[in-house]
């Protein structure tokens, strides 16, 4: 049977470690015939992120801080090839921010975790854009905080409810060529930058027993569902957010609360 995404090649920005959404999204890619460059975000992860290219279709690994246009820039010219896809799996906030009130958001970090976890997709987009194929599939994570307030996510969810209206910006501006922007809005995971939220293992716990699919939501469960967004079956679908999370964001009170 023919592999759902062979002959794509992409680039996934955001893998830290095997805990990484952006682990689980290669993984599965990869699995269906995906070709991908890879980044690091500095010295210490490259050591993690080159053990798992050699276990996929990797094209290349390169450096690259979002923070920095010069880092986008150099990895675009690193890479120089036509691509089908990005996968932008990338936050950063202050972790003393991730607890207590949003009223206390500092205007550094406000900024630092804005430019990171979402003006940095509309800098790839545009700095991108020469090495897009038509018809590409660009997509970003992000959490149910940006649509609700969830308890210690403070300028994160700040953060995430900009992201998501990127995502429809850009899917307006970049859709005369078939390119398709979406996002997948996934449950809590346990990784390196889900951890850092207050309390992440009460609201995982949590989250788990208030979606209609009562378990664990796996790597696995997102990665096949950035299968979907990069293939050609979703061929017809921009500016969407996709919710990968067990159902939770349906739910609004369970009937335990009643
Ligand atoms: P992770 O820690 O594995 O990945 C976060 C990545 O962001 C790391 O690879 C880190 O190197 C990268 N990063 C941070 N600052 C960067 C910078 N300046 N330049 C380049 N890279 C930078 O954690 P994750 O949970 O897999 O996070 C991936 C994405 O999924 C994030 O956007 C996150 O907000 C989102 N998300 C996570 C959860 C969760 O519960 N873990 C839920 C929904 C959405």
């Amino acid at each position: 049977m023919n592999k759902l995404l062979e002959g794509k090649k992409g680039l996934v920005i955001g893998i830290a470690n095997d805990h990484s959404i952006a682990w689980g999204i290669t993984d599965n890619l990869c699995k269906e015939g995906a070709q991908v460059f890879l980044t690091y975000q500095n010295d210490s992860l490259k050591k993690r992120v080159e053990p798992l290219s050699q276990k996929i279709d990797c094209l290349g690994v390169f450096p690259c801080d979002v923070e920095s246009t010069e880092s986008i820039e150099a990895l675009k010219n690193s890479i120089n090839t036509k691509i089908d896809f990005i996968v932008h799996a990338v936050a950063y906030s202050d972790k003393n921010e991730l607890s207590g009130k949003y009223l206390n958001t500092s205007k550094e970090n406000f900024l630092k975790t804005l430019h990171i976890s979402s003006f940095s997709l509309t800098e790839i987009t545009k700095i991108f854009m020469p090495l897009l194929n038509d018809n590409a599939s660009i997509m970003a994570l992000s959490y149910y905080g940006a649509k609700k307030y969830m308890q210690s996510y403070n300028v994160m969810g700040v953060a995430k409810a900009a992201l998501e209206t990127s995502i429809k910006y850009l899917a307006v501006d970049m859709g005369d060529r078939g390119i398709r922007v979406n996002g997948i809005s996934a449950g809590p995971m346990r990784t390196l930058a889900g951890a850092v939220i207050n309390k992440s293992r009460q609201i995982y716990s949590y989250t788990i027993n208030n979606s209609p699919i009562k378990k664990a939501l796996t790597l696995d469960d997102i990665g096949k569902s950035a299968v979907y967004l990069v293939s050609d079956l979703s061929k017809g679908v921009t500016g969407e957010i996709l919710y990968v999370d067990n159902g939770y964001n349906k739910i609004g009170m369970s009937l335990e609360e009643v």
